[in-house]
């Protein structure tokens, strides 16, 4: 039986839905083709209003070859209380692929777990069969190099080229629609032989992927068919979407750390593709944010900025005209950070588009009562949603297919241009050295930190950026240092402030670059998302944009701890280099001879790698510097014995480490480093932001088991199984007035309402990852008492953002507290840090400052008192009281000796308040509160003073923030409690941080 619902179906010619008198116009049907009478019945059962349904999508052509939807779906696209799983809808452009020469399936890449990923071109058949002579043209116009940037060439590729519309759904696992929506619109694009569907398939290739994250899919469709299966129940959200993030998938189109995003991005490149539209559900009914809101990105090119305005406000009238309420563009989304999917197309000369649409979370038909901001007419919204609604899935399938043709449609009457534009963004970007600046980014070759420069190109190269490296020494004009930082080493500001002078023009200097660095060069097609990673981003505080959207930065030299220089002389272009071909590779390997090994440490993730690829290797770590085999060692280095000689330097090379061979083992104070055994904590609350930390763990290696605080709960003898355990920040806020952080994490969900369960079932086959019978409970008394009794037996329990904020609530970080954040705003910014404390294993590899991410602009303060240093007199605080003399005279009293005060304490922000010898005495009353010597806290890393606190992004009201602790080792017992106010792990963006975890964790048994 091909067709379970249409095989009974009678092809009538367009009686179903009588065409108005705009369907007559531009959008008229073929009066020739006949309809599927059962699925348009069936979409016209299904539309809860006319008014949510346009001429376009109101009726479906039928064919007698081409199957639609409903022969994978049993019912229409759209059809309530159903959703398909990812090889369902594969399976559906297969045998649409198989039945219709217009429809082309290519498999361009799998998920973390294995999935497939698909991009499904429709276009006309002779289009697709001259496929690669067109995509050889589009190719010459994506790189104009190809034709010396000629113009009159260019002309001639776009008359007789054709332009790629690439469409992405299903990014965000909660938003279901897209899928059935992409399959039914494939069939249309197909089989309609409406005059405007026809001129879509003969002037545009249109590039469909209906599931970019397959992985979290079937996790949605497993608990969508747990709702329908359970009733009146209140089913678990979904804990998991990808295998390691949730929503975040959709930032992470910098650093490329997820394989949809390479998937996608090297379709989107290889296709030579014109656009990039991602779908997404939200708001009602359909906001096209392509046009968005303020400040936009500051390194898209102008001609982008006008095609997201063309494009967006003839979305918003050709819907309107329909009669479809709540269709709007602009909206409060701005259009700052290239993280997200989309971003892509921008970035990459392209345009990017998106689609917020109307949906259900699952395919139930609901009725939805609008809040009043969703339905407020604005300048914007004059035609806003209604205020209360009965939706389908069906009503957001017309609305997604909707406007897709209409965007498809002007696209194709348009597309001479689009091409021409593309084709001049790609000119524009090669000309950026003599237009805009810089020339050129320089990675120079003898940075220390290797392996994060060797990281930070290799996303450059996954960009598809061009990365050349010099095969001479290059000597250009750069920025001289500001006069204050003379005095410091600190290379990593040289290159990147812009160097006023006193008289506002810029002062250069001549800086010579070794032989072998690599060079980035501006004069290259994608240079501008070279340009967007490495240049640094300003968000004024006095921007009229109050609510940033995401990140306000992302500088990558700086989050990667890696010098990058910006080079805007333009001599550079000159210099000799060539071409890197292949991946950037780091040699490395065992000099010298000897069974000793001596490997510097600079804080390199790869040497996390390497203690768990040698377990049984015995390494020390040096605590203090020396010089051995005629070099100088610092602090930190390992000393490496007992390895197998050439399986050591094999391991070496792959991992781009250097070691230096002795005879004799350094005259120098060290202690050993095991493998120790590490647990990732996460909550059964959210476990998004602990999935980045996942992500690195996996990446390098690093064995770890995952738990839950459920897990916690139930284990008695924590120590005995793990030696640290990580606990990432939650990807929540504090409930307002209510419950904090710490009573959720320990309480858990409340009990009422029944179980739910995250479960790998018959019913749930996808739900891994980390199963239980019921996510409400929390870590409960129980669990925290094994949390600190694991904590106290000598355990290292490594926190950090609210995480850290629940060690300290919870007790196990005595004499640290969060420091009131006054008018602090920092959103996503990259902020300077300090070593407060050089000799701590934990900054081993770092020098003085450390670029790092700070979601909200989170610190602590510290005191040796359990109650905190409130009320403890200090030098700053003191004010003299009325009497003799002047201000800063001292008073005496009359009638007897003067007696000298004790000298007031001055504490530094990030230091407690040192107590004298009355204040160390135990307090009659709270003898506990004076926190024993070997038991106080200290500051590790601190936030850099105020005026040189900001690096990227936004920063305002810093004073609350500056020098205060941003990473803190306290005590509990025998063991440590290490917080971190930043978040070291985030992305895949913050390379240059993730060593102060990995140091914690080597030496977690040497902290003091
Ligand atoms: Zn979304």
């Amino acid at each position: 039986m091909r067709h379970r619902v249409v095989c009974a179906l009678v092809l009538a010619i367009g009686s179903a839905a009588t065409p108005d008198s705009f369907a007559a116009g531009t959008y008229a049907r073929d009066p020739q083709q006949p309809i599927d009478t059962a699925y348009t019945a069936k979409i016209a059962e299904y539309t809860t209003e006319s008014q949510f349904n346009s001429p376009l999508t109101n009726y479906l052509p039928a064919s007698t070859s081409v199957p639609t939807p409903a022969k994978v779906l049993g019912d229409v696209s759209g059809a309530p209380n159903m959703l398909p799983y990812t090889k369902d809808i594969v399976r559906y452009f297969d045998l649409l692929a198989q039945a219709s020469p217009r429809v082309k399936v290519l498999r361009i890449g799998k998920s973390e777990e294995g999935r497939e990923m698909i991009a499904v071109a429709i276009a006309d058949e002779a289009l697709l069969a001259g496929l690669k002579d067109n995509d050889a043209r589009l190719a010459q116009l994506a790189d104009p190099r190809s034709i010396g940037l000629d113009d009159a060439k260019a002309d001639a590729l776009v008359a007789q080229s054709t332009p790629v519309y690439y469409i992405t759904g299903t990014i965000h696992s909660p938003e279901t629609g897209a899928p059935t929506a992409l399959m039914e619109l494939a069939y249309r694009l197909a089989v309609d032989d409406a005059p405007y569907i026809r001129k879509i398939r003969t002037h545009v290739i249109t590039l469909i992927t209906p599931v970019v994250e397959t992985d979290g899919r079937d996790r949605m469709v497993d608990l969508y068919n747990w709702h329908r299966a359970n009733p009146g129940k209140t089913p678990p959200p979904l804990m998991y979407w990808g295998h390691y993030v949730a929503h975040d998938n959709n930032r992470d189109a910098m650093g490329l750390t997820l394989n949809l995003s390479r998937n996608v991005l090297d379709t989107y490149l290889g296709w030579h593709a014109q656009v990039l539209h991602d779908l997404h559900e939200s708001v009602p009914f359909l906001y096209d944010n392509t046009v968005g809101d303020g400040p936009y990105n500051a390194w898209v090119d102008p001609i982008l900025v006008g095609e997201w305005q063309q494009l967006g406000w003839d979305n918003v009238q050709q819907l309107t005209g329909f009669g479809m309420p709540g269709v709007f563009a602009h909206g409060d989304f701005d259009t700052w950070s290239p993280g997200y999917l989309m971003f892509m197309a921008a970035m990459h000369n392209g345009i990017s588009r998106l689609y917020e649409t109307f949906g259900n979370s699952g395919a139930d038909t609901l009725d939805r009562i609008l809040d009043p901001a969703d339905y407020a007419r604005t300048w914007y919204r004059p035609n806003p949603p209604l205020p209360k609604v009965r939706w389908s899935q069906r009503n957001n399938n017309n609305y997604e297919q909707t406007g897709l043709l209409t965007a498809l449609n002007y696209f194709a009457d348009n597309d001479k241009r689009f091409l021409r534009n593309f084709y001049l963004k790609g000119k524009r970007s090669i000309e950026k050295p003599t237009a805009a600046g810089p020339a050129a980014y320089v990675l120079p070759v003898d940075d220390a930190h290797r392996d994060a420069q060797r990281q930070l190109l290799h996303i450059l190269q996954l960009q598809h950026a061009e990365v050349s490296r010099s095969t001479g020494p290059i000597t250009v004009q750069v920025p001289a240092a500001p006069e204050k930082d003379d005095k410091s080493d600190d290379k990593s500001n040289s290159g990147k402030t812009d160097g006023q002078g006193k008289d506002g023009k810029p002062k250069t200097v001549a800086r010579t670059f070794a032989a072998g660095g690599f060079v980035v060069r501006m004069d290259q097609p994608y240079a501008r998302i070279a340009d967007a990673l490495l240049d640094r981003q300003f968000w004024s505080p006095e921007d009229p944009q109050k609510h940033p959207y995401d990140d306000t930065a992302w500088s990558f030299g700086d989050l990667f701890g890696t010098e990058v220089v910006r080079v805007a002389d333009n001599a550079i272009l000159k210099a000799p280099m060539e071409l890197l071909r292949e991946p950037v590779r780091v040699q490395g390997g065992v000099q010298g001879s000897g069974n000793i090994y001596l490997i510097d440490n600079h804080a390199d993730t790869a040497l996390m790698t390497l203690r768990y690829a040698l377990k049984d290797a015995d390494v020390a770590v040096a605590e203090k510097p020396f010089d051995a085999a005629s070099r100088h060692f610092g602090a930190g280095t390992w000393i490496v014995r007992k390895v197998d000689n050439a399986t050591f330097s094999t391991k070496l090379n792959a991992l781009g480490l250097d070691a230096y061979a002795v005879a004799a083992a350094p005259d120098v104070a060290a202690h050993r480093i095991g493998a120790p055994r590490i647990a990732l904590m996460h909550t059964w609350l959210t476990t998004q932001t602990e999935g980045w930390w996942r992500m690195a763990l996996d990446k390098l290696g690093v064995p770890y088991s995952y738990i839950s605080t459920q897990t916690v709960a139930r284990e008695d003898n924590l120590r005995g199984r793990y030696d640290v355990i990580l606990f990432a920040p939650l990807d929540m806020s504090d409930a307002p007035g209510g419950a904090g952080i710490s009573h959720l994490i320990v309480n858990g969900l409340p009990l009422w309402g029944n179980p739910m369960p995250w479960k790998t079932t018959a019913q749930t086959p996808n739900m891994n990852i980390d199963q239980t019978d019921d996510i409400r409970p929390g870590l409960g008394a129980a669990g925290l008492a094994h949390l600190q009794r694991f904590v106290e037996q000598g355990g290292l329990f490594l926190a950090a953002g609210n995480a850290a904020r629940f060690a300290i609530e919870t007790g196990l970080a005595p004499g640290v507290s969060v420091t009131p954040p006054k008018d602090l705003r920092v959103v996503g910014s990259v902020l300077k840090g300090v070593v407060a404390d050089e000799a701590s294993p934990v900054n081993f590899g770092y020098g003085k400052d450390i670029a790092m991410y700070s979601a909200d602009g989170l610190s602590f303060k510290l005191s040796n008192l359990l109650t905190g240093d409130d009320g403890l007199p200090n030098a700053k605080d003191y004010k003299r009281p009325t009497g003799r003399g002047g201000p800063h005279d001292v008073d005496t009293p009359e009638g007897r000796a003067s007696v000298e005060a004790a000298e007031l304490p001055a504490p530094k922000p990030w230091e407690a308040t040192p107590l004298n010898a009355d204040q160390s005495q135990p307090n009659v009353f709270f003898p506990y509160m004076v926190i024993p010597q070997d038991q106080r806290a200290r500051a590790l890393v601190r936030f850099a003073d105020e005026d040189e606190l900001l690096i990227s992004g936004l920063l305002s009201g810093g004073s609350a923030l500056a020098e205060h602790a941003a990473v803190v080792d306290a005590r509990y017992g025998k063991g440590h409690t290490l917080l971190f106010a930043i978040n070291p792990i985030w992305r895949g963006e913050t390379i240059g941080s993730y060593g102060l975890v990995f140091n914690a964790i080597l030496n977690f048994d040497h902290l003091y």
